[in-house]
């Protein structure tokens, strides 16, 4: 096959034959990846003929006849005239189209729905372009991941999911284009259906369940059919951890709501959308031995506080399947508790702008997953990062940055910006993400995340990331867990509100603790961050000491809810680990029970 059918028949894999579904997948993925650089500059090719004469591309590309050019002078053309962009370049353009103008701007095709990307915001969702690419390269990706999956972990065909994703409501542009999450739109879409039908495993939830807009509904539902179905439950997975760890804390709470539905057959009032409960009673029957069971099960489970719940109350569950890396690290610890022995399998890397990388190796810890990038889906470029002064182009925040490279030219050890040109019209857009580079499979690279590009905590010259206020509340959290207390969530702020600014962590726990331990917490945290610019400002005063903040419980249930209220979706949901935004700032301070400031630093 040649290299530009290859491209090509990425996306017609789904009409291939059953049967040997597996073994296509893979050997198609073993030989795109074989031949990832030129992939790439097929794929690259590949967009800009379907989008060729759209008006950004006209702006930059000119006259330029591209369908005579040989495919890598095109690649060095287009690098060369098409700039960097971010969002906010492109956000003119997209509001056109919101708006309803049907001209070729960013694609030929016309653009009929959007999704709300979280990704790269700073605390507001952005719009960006979703195609039935976008829906055809998510069925892929599940499929090529489902089929790695299976040969380590193989299922039993034809059973079940338990599922804990969420559609949000989608709505109508001024225009008159269909917006919601990308999620959303992928489970109102014909994959969705495909998806379950080529890898003979269904979700336990009916699509009224998946797409009821009320998150608390739903949940309650997803727990009471994947116990109802509990047989035949083969894995536990949903998009984000979080997700799942939300919906084993509703059951501590809710459960024994939930045996009496299933033991009478009813349904709790609390479910109130005619819709999802007509669906739920059509499946549901009442079956006192099975509630019997779960009882006996919950009343051991709540002696141990839920440790292994899901292999007690799912016994043929083979693993726990969720995008865990990230900002979804923190919530690890729990869902191991939840999980006892059951294997983590850490899900695969993407956006709503575009699937990125597959888990290739479902065995890894979810600390060390590394993602194989798909050479098909766009047209990716790396922009070298370094932490120090070297010899580099140009200075932003605190990297030092060079010129973007192409895939075939990324070195392992280095890390870099991810920037995108995909098939729905997003041209050399920087996602904000940083990655680095762990290794290759075949010709292409497997990543490893490391953090959001954009600094969260900066006061004056102190950096820090994601990641590094990660690792401090990481610090603070071990003195926690000694006093027998649990970390159910965090977030900060740089509050410059007063001189010296200062830094705020707010926590949210579970269990008793003696002030002094918190303040013990809140003074490791402090002298946990390593960034030189911190340690500097912290001896000389010109950074406050660090407060920590203890919230009442249900504090960050409310921050959810705000997220839900905006149009968001409990599948796409992930904690601000850092906030400017007033709304959440108000909900953290009103429910601030404790404050401690820290004692490092004299
Ligand atoms: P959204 O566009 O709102 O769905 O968010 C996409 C962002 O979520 C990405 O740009 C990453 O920052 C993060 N993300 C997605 N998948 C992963 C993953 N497997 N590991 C870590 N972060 C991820």
């Amino acid at each position: 096959m040649s290299l530009m059918e290859l491209a090509v028949v990425s996306t017609n894999i789904k009409h291939s034959s059953n049967g040997n579904n597996d073994f296509d997948i893979i050997s198609w993925f073993e030989e795109v990846s074989e031949n990832a650089g030129s992939i790439q500059t097929q794929t690259l090719r590949q967009i800009l003929e379907l989008n060729y004469g759209v008006e950004y591309l006209q702006k930059w590309l000119g006259d330029f006849n591209i369908k005579e050019m040989d495919a890598c002078a095109l690649e060095s053309l287009f690098t060369s005239l098409v700039p960097l962009t971010s969002h906010a370049d492109l956000e003119p353009y997209i509001q056109r189209i919101a708006d309803g103008d049907t001209g070729p701007i960013l694609t030929q095709q016309p653009i009929t729905t959007l999704s709300l990307s979280s990704g790269t915001t700073e605390g507001r969702q952005k719009f960006v372009p979703f195609t039935d690419h976008s829906a055809q390269t998510t069925l892929q990706i599940f499929r090529l991941a489902a089929a790695y999956r299976s040969r380590v972990y193989p299922i039993r065909e034809g059973r079940r999911i338990l599922e804990f994703i969420y559609s949000s409501k989608q709505y109508k542009t001024k225009g008159g284009l269909i917006a919601g999450t990308a999620t959303t739109h992928y489970y109102a879409s014909e994959e969705f259906k495909i998806k379950q039908e080529k890898t003979k495993s269904f979700t336990c939830s009916p699509e009224e369940v998946i797409s009821g807009g009320d998150y608390k509904q739903s949940t309650y539902c997803h727990l009471l059919l994947g116990l109802f179905l509990y047989e035949q439950v083969e894995f536990i997975a949903s998009t984000f951890a979080y997700s799942i760890v939300q919906a084993f804390r509703t059951f501590e709470e809710l459960w024994e709501d939930i045996c009496n539905d299933i033991k009478e057959g009813t349904l709790s009032r609390r479910i109130k959308l005619p819709k999802m409960r007509k669906a739920v009673l059509d499946i549901i029957s009442p079956n006192p031995c099975l509630a019997s069971k779960i009882e006996a099960a919950c009343q051991e489970l709540q002696s141990l506080d839920w440790f292994g719940l899901i292999p007690k109350l799912w016994p043929n569950a083979k693993y726990v399947y969720s995008i865990m890396t990230g900002s979804m690290q923190p919530y690890l610890k729990k869902l191991r508790h939840y999980a006892k022995g059951l294997p983590l399998v850490s899900a695969d890397y993407g956006s709503t702008e575009s699937w990125i990388g597959v888990n290739l190796d479902p065995t890894l810890p979810p600390e060390n997953v590394r993602f194989s990038v798909i050479p098909t889906f766009s047209y990716f470029e790396f922009i070298s990062l370094y932490w120090q002064k070297q010899d580099c182009s140009s200075v932003i925040d605190d990297f030092m940055e060079d010129d973007p490279i192409p895939l075939s030219q990324v070195k392992v050890g280095l890390e870099y910006e991810l920037v995108l040109t995909t098939f729905t019209g997003l041209y050399r857009y920087r996602l904000g993400d940083v990655v680095e580079v762990a290794g290759f499979h075949n010709g292409t690279p497997k990543l490893n995340f490391k953090c959001r590009r954009k600094l969260i905590l900066t006061i004056n010259i102190d950096k820090n990331t994601e990641k590094d206020l990660q690792l401090v509340v990481e610090s603070g959290t071990q003195l926690l867990n000694k006093a027998k207390a649990e970390l159910v969530d965090f977030t900060s702020q740089a509050d410059i509100t007063d001189q010296p600014g200062h830094y705020i962590i707010y926590w949210e726990i579970k269990g008793e603790v003696e002030d002094k331990v918190l303040c013990e917490c809140c003074r490791e945290m402090d002298a946990s961050f390593v960034d030189h610019g911190y340690v500097v400002s912290r001896r000389t005063n010109s950074i406050g000491p660090l407060e920590l903040c203890i919230v009442e419980r249900g504090t960050f249930n409310k921050i959810l809810d705000d997220f839900i209220a905006n149009g968001g979706a409990l599948s796409q949901f992930k904690t601000p680990r850092c906030t400017s935004n007033r709304v959440l700032l108000r909900i953290l301070n009103a429910c601030t029970a404790k404050r401690f400031f820290s004692t490092a630093y004299g």
